[in-house]
C-alpha cells in the first residue's frame, strides 16, 4: 500500500462506481495502478482529482473515468492482447496490462514514448512493450488483436485498426469531425468479417495525428 490507497478508493467509489462502471476487474485495476507514478512530481497531489492533467508536449493523461470506460468496453480477459494508440504517460498501458494478456502501446512523439517506458518500469510493469511510431497505422508486426484502444480523436476510424483486429475482437475509439469532440465508439469484429459499431457517448480527446488521422 502507499500513501495514495485512500485517495484511489475515493476515485474508484465517487468517479467510477457512481457513474456506473461495474465490472470488478476494472474497479481492481484501477484500485491498484499508482496513477501518481504517472504525472510528474508537482502535479502529484492532483494524480487522482477527476480530470486530465498535462503531461507535456501539449499532451494529457486521460481523466480516470474515461480509462475505466475504455477498459470496461473493450470487455478484456486475462487472455486479451491489446493494442492502445497514444501511450503518453503510460498509464492506461498499465491499467490494461492488469486486464490482459499482454499490451502493446505505440506513441507518436520520442519524448513521450520514452516518458511512457520510463514511468512503466518505475511502477514495475516491465512487460509492455512500447513502440514509437504512426499508431494510425496500428502495429501489424504483433497484429492480430482481442482489443485495441485509442487514446486519441480521430477524424475517421483508422483502416488498419480494423484490419488489425481478431474476429470478435473489439476497437474503442473516439471519432469526430472536429478536433474539439468526438463520439466514443465500440466497432467489433463479427467472425464473419463484418463490422458492428457501438456509440458510447460524447468525448474530447487530443487529436489523432498520422497518415490516417489528422
Ligand atoms: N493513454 C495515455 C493518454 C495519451 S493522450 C495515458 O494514459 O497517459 C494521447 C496520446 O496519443 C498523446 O501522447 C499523443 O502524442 C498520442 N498520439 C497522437 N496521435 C498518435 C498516433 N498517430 N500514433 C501514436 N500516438 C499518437
Amino acid at each position: 500500500m502507499d500513501r495514495f490507497a485512500s485517495e484511489r478508493e475515493e476515485m474508484v467509489q465517487r468517479q467510477l462506481e457512481s457513474r456506473g462502471i461495474s465490472d470488478k476487474r476494472v474497479l481492481d485495476a484501477m484500485r491498484k495502478v499508482p496513477r501518481h507514478l504517472f504525472v510528474s512530481g508537482t502535479r502529484q497531489a492532483r494524480a487522482y482529482w477527476d480530470g486530465p492533467l498535462a503531461i507535456g508536449h501539449y499532451q494529457t493523461i486521460s481523466q480516470p473515468y474515461i480509462v475505466a470506460l475504455m477498459c470496461e468496453a473493450l470487455e478484456l480477459t486475462e487472455e486479451s492482447d491489446c493494442l492502445e494508440i497514444g501511450s503518453g504517460s503510460g498509464y492506461a498501458a498499465a491499467v490494461l496490462s492488469e486486464l490482459g494478456r499482454s499490451v502493446i502501446s505505440v506513441e507518436r512523439i520520442p519524448e513521450l514514448a520514452d516518458l511512457a517506458r520510463t514511468n512503466l518500469e518505475t511502477a514495475g510493469y516491465s512487460d509492455i512493450e512500447v513502440i514509437c511510431g504512426d499508431g494510425t497505422l496500428g502495429y501489424s508486426d504483433k497484429a492480430p488483436y482481442d482489443a485495441i484502444a485509442v487514446a486519441a480523436g480521430a477524424p475517421m476510424t483508422p483502416v488498419a485498426l480494423k484490419a488489425q483486429l481478431k474476429p470478435g475482437g473489439r476497437l474503442v475509439i473516439p471519432v469526430g469531425q472536429s478536433q474539439a469532440c468526438q463520439e466514443l465508439l465500440r466497432i467489433r469484429r463479427a467472425s464473419d468479417g463484418s463490422f458492428r459499431t457501438e456509440n458510447l457517448g460524447s468525448v474530447a480527446f487530443v487529436p489523432l495525428v498520422g497518415e490516417d488521422g489528422w
